[in-house]
């Protein structure tokens, strides 16, 4: 059998009886209720809520050739195609899952820019997208401006065919607004892109807000339990959505079926999770902000903008220790607040911003608050100051 026909991916739509629906339309539902339902399968006696992950390379072919089924697991599964599901009902577009973040981010920048392209990128986002695109993409001929993600916005100095923001932006937590910049890049025809894992889809819908693309690593609060990696693209494009699927088949960078179960299983408690994150945060700013050790404190709550734009605020807080060695005090201090990277998680945790070349100030510590009793969170806190 040819690799190449039974790798193709297929983008029809499937009617097969697993995969149908719960609701035509759970969009009108409160978010609660959208998270627990998001992307289940109609109810049908003797199977499960959410059916376990098919785990599969091949799948059986019909003998007289492609009958439109999964062929090959490069391609597409239909565990990874429910969690898609899920997740599209939250963003209002069509997603394509990515075997992480940056796989999602690299592919809609790779798929989408070609040699004399302008894109336009955060200055104080994630920061290996700048790594990516300062090295992969000057290298190929498309050329990089970034901005600081509260602008100002020139976009027609630039002419830029894309547009990443990121808002919040991490680490720095910096807000910008979508829909003004939706607007300025639709009159210049370029497509407009937001990374929106910081916020999660119940916190923002940037499709909704005028962007054309949401890119998003799942690895964080979307998912929120610290055990996978994943990414995703969503888009109303249904174009797009079709090149970025036929990009992953072709790279490879679909996620495994395992992972994808794990996710959706986990996006059930996505509003119990961010509720709780958020009540934990603001007990934590509130604190944070009466201690003379710490300047510099910022959390979306406490900011304009972004509490008009957003839905719930995030519990990532970020403040500055006076230098790197008060920072590493305090990390090594906590004892219930795990000295560890990435955020969105149950578990309270902290990092030194500096160490991954963030340009940031040496004694920046971003706090991912978690879901634990924040009393005990507090006295946590306390003990790692008193270290500095
Ligand atoms: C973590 C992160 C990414 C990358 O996601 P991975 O799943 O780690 O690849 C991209 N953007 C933002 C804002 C992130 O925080």
């Amino acid at each position: 059998m040819d690799p190449d026909h039974t790798d193709k991916p297929d983008h029809t739509v499937r009617a097969d009886h697993d995969e149908r629906p719960g609701r035509a339309d759970r969009t009108g539902y409160r978010d609660a209720t959208r998270v627990v339902h998001a992307g289940e399968p109609a109810p049908t006696p003797g199977t499960p809520f959410l059916p376990g992950p098919v785990l599969a390379a091949p799948y059986h072919l019909a003998a007289d050739g492609p009958t439109g089924a999964d062929a090959y697991g490069r391609a597409d599964n239909p565990t990874v195609r429910a969690l898609e599901r899920a997740i599209g009902e939250l963003e209002g577009g069509e997603v394509v899952a990515f075997a992480s973040g940056m796989a999602a981010i690299t592919g809609l920048l790779l798929a989408t820019l070609e040699s004399g392209d302008t894109v336009l990128l955060p200055s104080d986002g994630y920061f290996k997208v700048r790594e990516f695109a300062d090295t992969v993409l000057a290298g190929r001929g498309v050329a990089v401006h970034t901005v600081p993600t509260p602008g100002p916005y020139r976009l027609a100095e630039h002419s830029p065919r894309l547009v990443l923001l990121e808002t919040p932006a991490n680490p720095v937590l910096a807000v910008c607004d979508i829909a003004a910049v939706a607007a300025s890049a639709r009159d210049l025809g370029a497509v407009l892109a937001v990374d929106n894992t910081t916020a999660t889809p119940l916190g923002q819908r940037p499709l909704a807000l005028g962007a054309d693309v949401v890119v998003a690593s799942g690895t964080k609060a979307l998912t929120g339990h610290s055990d996978l990696v994943l990414g995703y693209v969503a888009t109303a494009d249904t174009e797009l959505a079709g090149q970025l699927r036929g990009w992953r088949s072709m790279t490879g960078a679909i996620c495994g079926p395992f992972e994808a179960w794990l996710a959706h299983r986990s996006l059930a408690t996505l509003e119990l999770r961010l509720g709780r994150q958020e009540t934990n945060a603001a007990a934590v700013v509130e604190f944070l902000s009466g201690r003379p050790e710490v300047t510099g404190l910022r959390w979306p709550g406490l900011d304009p903008l972004a509490r008009r734009q957003l839905a719930r605020m995030p519990g990532v807080v970020t403040f500055e220790l006076a230098d790197e060695a008060a920072a590493t005090a305090f990390l090594r201090a906590t004892t219930l607040i795990a000295n560890a990277t990435s955020f969105g998680g149950l578990h309270t945790s902290a990092d030194r911003r500096a160490q991954f070349g963030d340009p940031v100030p040496a004694g920046l510590i971003r706090l991912s608050v978690g879901c634990e009793d924040p009393a005990d969170l507090i006295d946590d806190l306390r003990a790692g100051l008193a270290a500095g």
